[in-house]
């Protein structure tokens, strides 16, 4: 028999924090945690299995079900000496829901189920205090009636405004115990209007409302959109978890908080957290009133006049101390904690892993480290390596001049820029034009999440630094600037106003999610300084990784910036990108429009000294690492131009007639260029250019020789072979030019030639054709172009639908096609390595940057793995974490 419920805190505990499958993660930890003795209100979990059964059964509830419910309030109401529903001595229960991966767009939780207009009375006696009583019925009719009855929450807000309005107060705290009634008396006369039927006063009623509210919520639009962006499968299904309530508004000794073992932005060690005095529930995240801070150091830094809690509740804060402590040790992690002091009383509500900026995961998994809680290793697993980005990202330049209109809480660090948006629907559309926008929001809500995925940054100008913005903001590595309290929004009007300015929607701001400030244009960012963490992390992964990690660029800045980040050599310089500047445009076009080899030679020769200088640099800047020099690759109606006025001027420049121009480009043009007369048919058609490459690189491998600078080996790459003679005529040429060079100079230079493996025809014949190739260099982008017959350029337009119908579970320009284009991979590596024991294997293209074709390449053995000069730490970390799980 299947068992559907499982208590927690009242006699026994039936789960443990393994279970997160079954009880969700909430249930999860809140079972461990009654483990752990320590107190949590008692309570039981719904499990993720009813979910399911009731999505595959019509929405209907398993057999059983309601029987193992009843024994489980009935433990509850023993352990709390209460019974539910009872006129003088009322359990109340929360009602919360949790999947087993923290998933936004679930049902809120709801509060203080079980009051109706009987069980309130017997609250208001038992407790003597009849304003508490009111106020907790008035927030469960108001909960209860959103989130379960489906009520728009203003229709309630409204009315609590309106009565403080009529009384001149400015908290809810104010409102006293006879102004309560009829609130609830005009809550009730709400939810009969709006449903012609009265807010239910069975008490069971509510309590299997609540529950089907949760496991209705699972299949909401908001959730299933969440589910899709985040890849998390829909058979997953939430828990319920019933608790027992505890009261932080019972008094002026009760309160609610949130806290993190360790700062959330930073990782510093040190408690951090925000809590309110006679509050209830959400009371802190929302924004209501301003939350105290936990700490006398947060309080000194924030400059706050409010006191702490270490002030107010010396007790009681020593005593959160000790749990976090607990927790964090038995979790061997930071933790994410929501508490509840009951008239001096600590009751703790959840603990998870605390969510983090980049910066704080790699400060605190090093820090972990060196306490001895976890090993190198570990750390460096527990680092995704994808969020990486985020610390690479720029900050503000410090010299820039600046304009700060609006100061707020520093939620989420990293300087951008952006034009204003103020809804999420809006930030969506232009984010999704490649727009860079800012969204600004007096606060954020579930609802703004695809809004807050497009835009570049997150304003507010409310919430603490747990509200939801700035949760979600470093959850998703995007600058936050939260609270500041001096923007004033006007939605209506579009617009915002600050410091005196008044800021329209598609205005230019900047934001400094590190700072806090807001500041109007934009302001230049320059790239930031790696933290301590970062290098030790990465030397700890550095010792783990296999594979080498090379970049693919060309210029001396990329190139240099890849080094900083820890390059080894060069996997792909794409020598095509060192002809467009205007200089040598000119001679390329020369060379394009001459009529023989002749024309063409004399072409060249203008552009080989140049050739030659550029590789000398990347040689000196690489200083012995091994550096591949792709030759010449895309067709040549990409250096002419296709209009009028712009035919004329390269008429003027090269000295050509305008018709002759307009012919020769008219010739050139392809119906089908990315499989026309590009790579290697180049080299075939007009041997003169591959020459002048060849003749550049081992010019400028002889300057450095001559200067004394470190050997470099050049690692000549063919692009786009098909067939082994392709690469014997090729290879033929480059080595006779070898050949000559080294008679004439006197210098012997060693260098490799190889070839990319980009057309499906290669792979297959890889055997021979590594007979003659020293290296394989696997350019999946051409390579997944050709195997799946599908163009990158034009793709896009469908590939939406194709990712929908689940045709591809990723884009495969991003996300190597492991089933075919890696099956691709995987026979050339071994027939390549048939051909040749020693052949050097490596990946180039933008595949090489990302985390899951990384795992893949150390699978096969690869030597090496290519990418842009920003992915290289986050190849590093991957192919140290594919080493360490290999
Ligand atoms: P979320 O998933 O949004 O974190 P929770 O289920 O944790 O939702 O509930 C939100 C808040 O409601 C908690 O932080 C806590 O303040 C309050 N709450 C939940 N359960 C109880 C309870 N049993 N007693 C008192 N407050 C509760
Ligand atoms: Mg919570
Ligand atoms: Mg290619």
């Amino acid at each position: 028999m299947s068992k559907w419920v499982y208590s927690f805190g009242a006699g026994k505990v039936e789960g443990t924090a393994e279970m997160v499958g079954l009880l969700g993660g909430k249930g999860a930890n809140l079972a461990e945690m009654a483990q752990l003795g320590l107190a949590v209100p008692p309570g039981f979990t719904l499990t993720t299995a009813i979910c399911s059964h009731y999505y595959q059964h019509d929405r209907r509830y398993p057999d059983g079900l309601k029987a193992e419910v009843e024994a489980a309030l009935r433990r509850v109401e023993d352990e709390v000496g209460s019974a539910f529903g009872d006129p003088e001595q009322p359990l109340l229960l929360s009602v919360r829901s949790g999947a087993p991966v923290s998933m936004p767009g679930m049902m809120d939780t709801v509060l203080n189920l079980g009051l109706n207009d009987r069980t309130v009375e017997g609250l208001a006696r038992r407790s003597g205090d009849a304003r508490f009583a009111y106020d907790s019925y008035r927030r469960f009719i108001q909960m209860y009636g959103d989130v379960v009855l489906g009520l728009d929450h203003f229709l309630f807000e409204d009315q609590l405004e309106e009565v403080k309005l009529a009384n001149g107060y400015t908290l809810d705290t104010e409102i006293g115990a006879e102004d309560l009634k009829r609130l609830i008396e005009t809550y009730q006369g709400i939810v009969k209007d709006q449903l012609g039927k009265g807010f239910p006063q069975d008490v069971h009623e509510q309590l299997w409302g609540a529950i089907g509210a949760v496991f209705g919520s699972w299949m909401t639009p908001r959730a299933v959109t969440y589910r899709r962006l985040h890849e998390i499968g829909e058979d997953m299904g939430t828990a319920v978890s019933v608790q027992a309530m505890v009261f932080g508004n019972l008094d002026n000794k009760s309160a609610t908080g949130v806290a993190f073992t360790r700062d959330p932005s930073t990782g510093e060690k040190r408690y951090y957290g925000e809590f309110l005095i006679n509050a209830q529930g959400e009371d802190v995240v929302a924004g209501i009133r301003t939350p105290q801070p936990l700490t006398i150091a947060m309080k000194a830094e924030t400059g706050g006049a409010l006191p702490a809690m270490e002030e107010v509740m010396p007790g009681t804060y020593a005593e959160l101390v000790a749990v976090f402590e607990r927790l964090e040790d038995h979790y061997r992690d930071m933790q994410d904690i929501e508490f509840t002091v009951q008239s001096g009383r600590l009751w703790i509500l959840q603990t998870r892993r605390g969510k983090r900026t980049i910066q704080a995961a790699l400060r605190i998994a090093v820090e972990l480290a060196e306490e001895g809680v976890i090993d190198r290793d570990e750390a460096v697993l527990r680092i995704e390596p994808a969020s990486l980005e985020q610390s690479l990202h720029p900050m503000l330049d410090p010299d820039a001049p600046r304009e700060v209109i609006a100061r707020g809480l520093p939620a989420s660090p990293g300087a951008v820029s952006g034009q204003v948006v103020f809804s999420a629907d809006e930030a969506e559309r232009l984010g999704g034009m490649g727009e860079a926008v800012i969204l600004v929001r007096v606060e954020t809500s579930p609802e703004d999440i695809h809004g807050m995925h497009a835009a570049r940054g997150i304003l507010t100008s409310r919430g603490g630094m747990t509200s939801h913005a700035a949760v979600v903001a470093r959850g998703m590595g995007k600058p936050c600037v939260c609270a500041a309290a001096d923007l004033v929004i006007d939605y209506r009007q579009g617009r915002f106003t600050a410091g005196g300015h008044t800021v329209a929607k598609g205005d230019l701001v900047t934001i400094d999610g590190s700072a806090g400030a807001v500041m109007l244009g934009a302001v230049p960012t320059v790239e930031p300084q790696l933290s301590g963490a970062f290098d030790t992390l990465m030397s700890w992964a550095d010792q783990r990784r296999r594979l080498k990690v090379r970049t693919n660029a060309e210029t001396p800045d990329d190139v240099r910036t890849a080094r900083r980040f820890g390059a080894e050599g060069i996997g792909l310089c794409r020598t095509e990108h060192m002809f467009f500047n205007d200089e040598r445009i000119v001679a390329m076009r020369e060379m394009i429009l001459a009529g023989d080899a002749e024309g063409r030679r004399a072409a060249l020769a203008k552009i080989l000294p140049m050739q030659r200088q550029d590789f000398a640099e990347l040689f000196e800047i690489m200083a012995g690492l091994p550096v591949t020099i792709r030759l010449l690759d895309p067709p040549l109606h990409e250096f002419l131009p296709d209009a009028p006025q712009e035919i004329e001027a390269v008429a003027r420049a090269t000295g050509v007639e305008a018709a002759t121009v307009r012919r020769r480009a008219a010739e050139l043009r392809e119906t089908n260029p990315m499989l026309g007369l590009r790579g290697c048919r180049l080299g075939v058609l007009f041997p003169e250019i591959y020459e002048m490459q060849a003749r550049a690189i081992f010019g400028a491998a002889t300057d450095v020789a001559k200067a004394g600078g470190r050997t470099v080996v050049p690692e000549i790459m063919v692009p786009l072979i098909a067939t082994t003679r392709e690469l014997e005529l090729i290879k033929a040429g480059i080595d006779a030019i070898a050949k000559e060079m080294m008679a004439e100079t006197g210098v012997a230079i060693a260098y490799q030639v190889g070839t990319m493996i980009e057309v499906p025809r290669a792979a297959l014949r890889a055997e021979q054709i590594a007979a003659l190739a020293e290296f394989f260099s696997f350019g999946t982008n051409d390579l997944t172009q050709m195997a799946l017959g599908l163009s990158r350029d034009d793709s896009a337009r469908f590939m939406e639908l194709y990712l929908a119908r689940g045709i591809f579970a990723a884009d495969p320009f991003s996300t190597l096609d492991v089933a075919g284009v890696g099956a691709l991979i995987e026979l050339a590596c071994e027939r390549g390595r048939r051909g040749r024991r020693d052949l050097k294997l490596g990946i180039c293209g933008e595949h090489g940057g990302d985390p899951a074709t990384i795992a893949f390449c150390e699978q096969l053995g690869l030597d090496y793995v290519s990418c842009s000069p920003y992915r290289v730490p986050i190849a590093r970390l991957a192919a140290a974490q594919a080493a360490l799980r290999s």
